[in-house]
């Protein structure tokens, strides 16, 4: 089950420590998008998140890997400068290998950083990156309730609480 375990937990992308992502050598941050980084129906990516995405620019390599339709994730990335892949299929791995081959990076020089335990969390410990959970901004698309649900068994067969955040585990 240590598979759906989270290396890390934060509230939001903004609380997470990239100071220390850096001094451990991390290369790649791979972000979700619904309710990662915008709302599901926020069409465009708000102010805040499209500076503070484009600052981290300045330290990593910032991708946005979402399972939606690439209609939905290149309208939302329109004002950022970062690269972003769509209908990404997470827990699949084939995201994670392709952005291995494009940058050249190691799968232990990725952070995933995502909502969901049933898509980010397990894809990204399948491919051994750094996890980092969040707390979803807003309402679920429909197609998540059901992980929603499949995350509320797991997390609590391992002792992950909503709301508990935590630096490593
Ligand atoms: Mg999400």
């Amino acid at each position: 089950m240590k598979i759906f375990i989270p290396k890390m937990y934060q509230k939001d992308i903004f609380k997470i420590d990239y100071k220390k992502l850096k001094y451990f050598n991390y290369k790649v941050l791979i972000f979700d998008l619904d309710n990662t980084l915008g709302y599901p129906k926020e069409e465009i990516c708000n102010k805040k998140t499209s500076e503070f995405l484009n600052k981290l620019q300045n330290n990593f390599i910032v991708i946005i890997a979402s399972n939606s339709l690439k209609k939905r994730v290149a309208k939302f990335a329109q004002n950022l400068s970062c690269d972003y892949f769509s209908f990404s299929l997470k827990p699949s791995l084939k995201v994670f290998r392709k952005i291995k081959k494009k940058y050249n990076v190691n799968y232990n020089e990725m952070v995933i950083i995502g909502d969901q335990i049933m898509t980010d969390m397990f894809g990204g410990n399948r491919v051994g990156a750094l996890t980092i959970l969040v707390d979803p901004i807003n309402e679920d698309l429909k197609i998540t309730a059901l992980n929603r649900k499949l995350e509320n068994i797991i997390n609590k067969k391992n002792n992950v609480v909503r709301g508990d955040y935590y630096e490593e585990k």
